[in-house]
């Protein structure tokens, strides 16, 4: 066993010393992060932030989002933004030296609303009795049918809830900014990066890329640091991808969110992957693989081609990464390789696949040997 433990090491510095491509991890908490780099992550190329949402903290995000006033939503900003600090302290820590893309928070609504048919059923049950129903759930239930969405995941998500619900943005980058000030008082080396989540037009940047900029100038002068943060954007709408020459106007770098891209190019469901006439779709030769494992370079993968074209003619220095599942299959890195992408993000467990991969695709360039 050992022998083999001393060969994978040995190929995987191979792949080290040899690979284009930076490999980082996609990881929401101090732990992953720390797991992430033991695996050799280069950085954090994704932190999903509406997995700090989850638990005790899913009534403070219904609160900000169905507040009947701007007071209540300001009081559940307020406490959530400690948290948001202490989230970011974190796994700035363990990420120490190496950038870390925080992405702005995307959840889809109805992972967070409370679920509207209870909320019915308990009040019908009260009113059978003769009961009076709880008030609160009857507010509670008027603003869920307000916010009902048919399709949740092409509805208040991403940069349109940041844009939508006054304070978000604002809260986030206060919490980032004044981890990154934590950090550095404390002698570290942070490097966040802020990432905005299912943009389609460079307008939606542009709004929330000022108010990041805003937030961030505020925290520097009350700090007396100088915070430099990149702004970045996920590509993960056709519409993005075939604009990005605009986009990278309000952009220092992209990753290509190929999750959501691969829905929303197919039109295939990424939650109903289970579904009978995927399999079927398999079956009958449609596609060898899911196009949801192995990126489909004959639609998915000429987006990412014109993206990566467009965003550096527009700025040559543009960084681009990407950190949708993809990032951890070894045929769709030999794609990114070949495409010209600076890193892939995968989950910490395919960090060393990923690097192996990236080593033999630029062996396969050098080589002349690229049939990919
Ligand atoms: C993606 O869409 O590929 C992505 C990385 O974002 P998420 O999976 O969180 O939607
Ligand atoms: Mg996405």
């Amino acid at each position: 066993a050992q022998g083999t433990v001393d060969a994978v090491a040995r190929a995987l510095s191979r792949a080290d010393t040899v690979r284009r491509l930076e490999v980082r991890a996609n990881a929401d908490t101090p732990e992953d992060a720390a797991r992430a780099r033991r695996f050799g992550a280069q950085g954090i190329g994704l932190c999903r932030t509406e997995h700090m949402f989850l638990g005790e903290r899913r009534k403070l995000v219904e609160q900000m989002i169905l507040a009947g006033t701007d007071a209540e939503r300001d009081r559940a900003l307020a406490d959530l933004l400690p948290l948001q600090r202490r989230d970011f302290a974190g796994i700035l820590e363990a990420m120490d030296g190496l950038p870390v893309t925080i992405r702005l928070l995307d959840p889809p609504l109805h992972e967070f609303l409370p679920d509207r048919t209870e909320l019915a059923v308990r009040i019908a049950t009260a009113q059978a009795r003769g009961e009076e129903p709880d008030a609160h759930d009857v507010e509670l239930l008027g603003a869920v049918n307000r916010m009902h969405e048919e399709n949740p995941m092409l509805g208040l998500r991403g940069v349109r809830l940041g844009l939508v619900v006054p304070g978000l943005v604002t809260m986030q980058v206060r919490a980032i900014g004044e981890a990154v000030t934590e950090r550095l008082l404390a002698g570290g080396a942070p490097q966040a990066e802020i990432m905005v989540p299912l943009v389609g037009d460079v307008r939606e940047l542009r709004l929330v890329r000022a108010e990041v900029q805003r937030v961030l100038a505020e925290t520097s002068r009350a700090a007396g640091v100088v915070l430099d943060c990149p702004v970045g954007t996920m590509i993960e709408l056709p519409r993005a991808a075939l604009t990005a020459g605009r986009i990278a106007e309000e952009a220092e770098f992209f990753s290509f969110g190929t999750n959501d891209l691969t829905q929303t190019t197919w039109g295939f469901s990424r939650d109903d992957v289970e579904a009978e006439f995927f399999s079927a779709y398999l079956d009958k030769g449609v596609f060898s693989t899911s196009p949801f494992e192995t990126l489909d370079r004959e639609g998915v993968g000429r987006l990412v081609g014109i993206a990566v074209a467009e965003g550096r003619a527009t700025r040559p220095d543009l960084k681009i990464g990407v950190c949708g599942e993809h990032g951890g299959d070894p045929d769709s890195v030999h794609f990114f390789h070949t495409a010209g992408l600076d890193y892939v993000s995968c989950s910490p467990f395919r960090v060393p696949v990923a690097r192996l991969e990236a080593g033999r695709a630029a062996l396969a360039e050098a080589e002349g040997s690229d049939s990919r």
